[in-house]
C-alpha cells in the first residue's frame, strides 16, 4: 500500500494504473475510520481494480465553532484498517499542501444546500464541495463512493459533478448501523454512556416513521411530531431539524405519496448527530 501526501505524486500514480486500463475507485474520507467507511472501500474494491482512499479533516467544512481541533485523528489505526482493506493508495495530504496560500477560489452549490444542514452549518457545503472537486483534480479516478449516512452530502456531490461535467461517477452506498440501530459516526465516541443510549433513539424513531408511512401515514407535521417526542423524551437534547424532503431536489414535503428521505439532526450534549432514512408511501397498505 502506498502512502503519497503530495498532489503530484498522487495523480501520477492514479494515471500510471489508468494507463495499464485499470479501473480506480475512490472514497474520500475525514479518517477515523469504522465500518461505515469499510463498507465504502469494499464496494470500491468490487466495482475497481484499484483503491483509493484519502484521508483529510477538512478544515474549510468546519466553522469556528465546531469541532476541527478536537476531531480524532487517529492515523496509525485508519492505516492499518485500509492495510487490511487492501487499500493500494492512502492520500493523507495536509492542510497547507490543499489551500495553499492564496488560495481563493471555491465550488458553491445553490439551491441544494440551502436547507437541512446547509441551515445550520452555514459555508459548511461550500467547503465539502471545494474539497472534493479538489480531490477530483487530484485523483481522476473512475467512480467515487459515498455513504448515504450524509445524504445531502450525497446529492449535493452529485449535483456538482453534473453541473460542472466532472469525468467521474459517484455512487452512493447504504448506512451502515451499529446492531440497535445507530448510524456508525466518527463522532459517536464524543458520547457519555446515557447518550449513546438516548441516541439509539434517532434510528428507532425513523424506523417507527418509515412502518407508519408504509401503513398509510402522510401527514409530514404528523410523522414529525411522532419523531420528535420519541427523540425527546429519551432525555435532553436540541433537535436541529427533522424534515420530509423529496429525495432528489430535498425540498421540503408536507405530505408523502411517493419516496421520500426522512432526515434528522440532533445535538445530544455537544456531539451534533445525523441521520436519514428512505420512506416509500407507494408500498402503503391502504
Ligand atoms: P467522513 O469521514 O465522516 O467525512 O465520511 C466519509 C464518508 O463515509 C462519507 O461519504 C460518509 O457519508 C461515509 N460514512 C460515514 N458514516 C457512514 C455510515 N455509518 N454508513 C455509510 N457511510 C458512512
Amino acid at each position: 500500500m502506498q502512502i503519497i501526501e503530495e498532489i503530484k505524486a498522487c495523480r501520477k500514480s492514479i494515471r500510471d494504473r489508468q494507463a495499464k486500463g485499470l479501473r480506480v475507485g475512490l472514497v474520500p474520507t475525514m479518517g477515523a475510520l469504522h465500518e461505515g467507511h469499510l463498507s465504502l472501500i469494499r464496494a470500491a474494491r468490487a466495482n475497481s481494480d484499484r483503491v483509493i482512499v484519502t484521508i483529510f479533516v477538512n478544515p474549510t467544512q468546519f466553522s469556528p465553532e465546531e469541532d476541527l481541533a478536537a476531531y480524532p485523528k487517529p492515523l496509525e489505526a485508519d492505516l492499518a484498517a485500509c492495510l487490511a482493506e487492501g487499500v493500494d493508495i492512502v492520500f493523507t495530504p495536509t492542510a497547507d499542501t490543499m489551500y495553499p496560500e492564496g488560495t481563493q477560489t471555491s465550488v458553491h452549490v445553490t439551491a441544494l444546500t440551502d436547507g437541512l444542514c446547509g441551515k445550520d452549518r452555514p459555508g459548511h457545503f461550500d467547503g465539502v464541495t471545494t474539497v472534493v472537486a479538489k480531490l477530483f483534480q487530484i485523483i481522476p479516478a473512475d467512480a467515487a463512493y459515498f455513504g448515504e449516512k450524509d445524504y445531502q452530502q450525497l446529492i449535493v456531490v452529485k449535483r456538482m459533478v453534473n453541473d460542472l461535467n466532472f469525468p467521474i461517477e459517484v455512487i452512493g452506498c447504504p448506512i451502515v448501523r451499529e446492531t440497535d440501530g445507530l448510524a456508525l459516526s466518527s463522532r459517536n465516541i464524543y458520547l457519555s454512556r446515557s447518550q449513546r443510549h438516548q441516541a439509539t433513539s434517532i434510528s428507532r424513531a425513523l424506523f417507527s416513521a418509515q412502518r407508519n408511512v408504509e401503513k398509510g401515514e402522510t401527514s409530514v407535521v404528523k410523522i414529525i411530531g411522532e419523531i420528535r417526542t420519541t427523540i425527546e423524551e429519551t432525555g435532553p437534547c436540541a433537535i436541529d431539524y427533522i424534515e420530509a424532503v423529496h429525495p432528489e431536489t430535498l425540498k421540503p414535503l408536507e405530505e408523502i405519496h411517493g419516496l421520500a428521505r426522512i432526515c434528522v439532526a440532533v445535538k445530544i450534549g455537544k456531539t451534533r448527530l445525523i441521520d436519514n432514512l428512505a420512506v416509500d408511501a407507494t408500498t402503503a397498505s391502504r
